[in-house]
């Protein structure tokens, strides 16, 4: 390959809003096979909103709210920002701890709250398994909150597409290139996203480490591995693909393990980037 033609390329991707870290960059590009893409963020906005709370029997339903509120104002996912801003007056937290993937935990008024996935809590009553279960159904997010060990409620939230997303994966597949969706979201949320955009291949709830594994397995069967993805969590699987694509609203964790860099924040610019790679290759060889 010319170095000159690269650097063309180089240059043409960034009129075009993609930032390519080193020139040799786009000749694993054009060799891709395979595009996962990961959920929140990459193929929806994550810009999530409050939709619901449900309070287990006997429990404040407001008092679950705020203190819930209090730890996700500690925390930097998007889940966080929707409960925090979905709360007029949330109490406030000491302590609070991030846990990757699972959710997070602060101390409320002396006690230590938790919020994020069921699995946290070693006692969910059946009211608020059920209310989990519901909102997986409706394609949405549950964050379980409680304290002692016991689940004392959901709030509820939900995301949406990104426009173009569909339009996206469509232009993918028309390339040649076999998308998946990967998440740690719930199977339910991460389904529906999944069909909106017609993506049949999902992977969810998955914990941050297993992300590389998806990437990892797919290596291994002889593909060539694209990544799509915006968040700290996606960072290891960015840089284990054979090609990385971060967006530019993403973390700058994210953004450094990455070979490319989508400053339009929009999927569009992925299709863009795969064109533009087989355009400049095709003038060299
Ligand atoms: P994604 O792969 O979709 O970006 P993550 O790996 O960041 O998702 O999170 C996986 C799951 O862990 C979320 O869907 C949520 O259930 C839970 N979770 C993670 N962080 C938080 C948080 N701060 N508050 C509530 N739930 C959380
Ligand atoms: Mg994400």
């Amino acid at each position: 390959a010319t170095p000159t033609a690269l650097l063309v390329g180089t240059g043409r991707g960034a009129q075009m809003g993609i930032l390519i870290k080193g020139p040799e960059t786009l000749e694993s590009t054009r060799r891709v096979d395979t595009v996962v893409l990961d959920k929140t963020g990459t193929v929806t906005t994550g810009v999530m909103s409050l939709v619901d709370v449900v309070a287990a029997p006997g429990e404040d339903v407001v008092r679950l709210q705020r203190w819930a509120a209090a730890v996700e104002a500690g925390s930097e996912h998007p889940i966080a920002r929707a409960v925090v801003e979905g709360t007029p007056e949330p109490a406030a937290a000491t302590a609070v701890t991030g846990l990757p993937g699972l959710g997070a935990r602060g101390v409320v008024e002396g006690v230590e709250v938790t919020v994020g996935r069921a699995s946290l809590f070693a006692t969910v009553p059946t009211e608020v398994a059920e209310a989990v279960a519901a909102a997986e159904g409706d394609g949405r997010t549950p964050v379980v909150a409680g304290w002692e060990g016991v689940a004392r409620g959901v709030l509820v939230v939900s995301d949406t597409l990104k426009p173009g997303a569909a339009e996206a994966v469509r232009a993918l597949r028309d390339l040649g290139l076999r998308p998946l969706l990967v998440t740690g979201d719930n199977e339910g949320a991460a389904r529906a996203v999944a069909a909106e955009v017609g993506i049949d291949e999902v992977v969810a709830g998955v914990m941050p480490s297993e992300k590389v594994d998806v990437v990892e397995r797919l290596r291994a069967e002889g593909r060539v591995v694209a990544m799509v993805g915006d968040g700290v969590n996606d960072a290891p699987a960015l840089a284990s693909a054979d090609l990385g694509l971060a967006m530019g609203a993403g973390t700058d964790v994210a953004i450094e393990a990455s070979d490319l860099t989508l400053v339009r924040d929009d999927l569009a610019a992925a299709v863009d980037a795969v064109r533009l790679s087989r355009r400049t290759l095709a003038t060299i060889k």
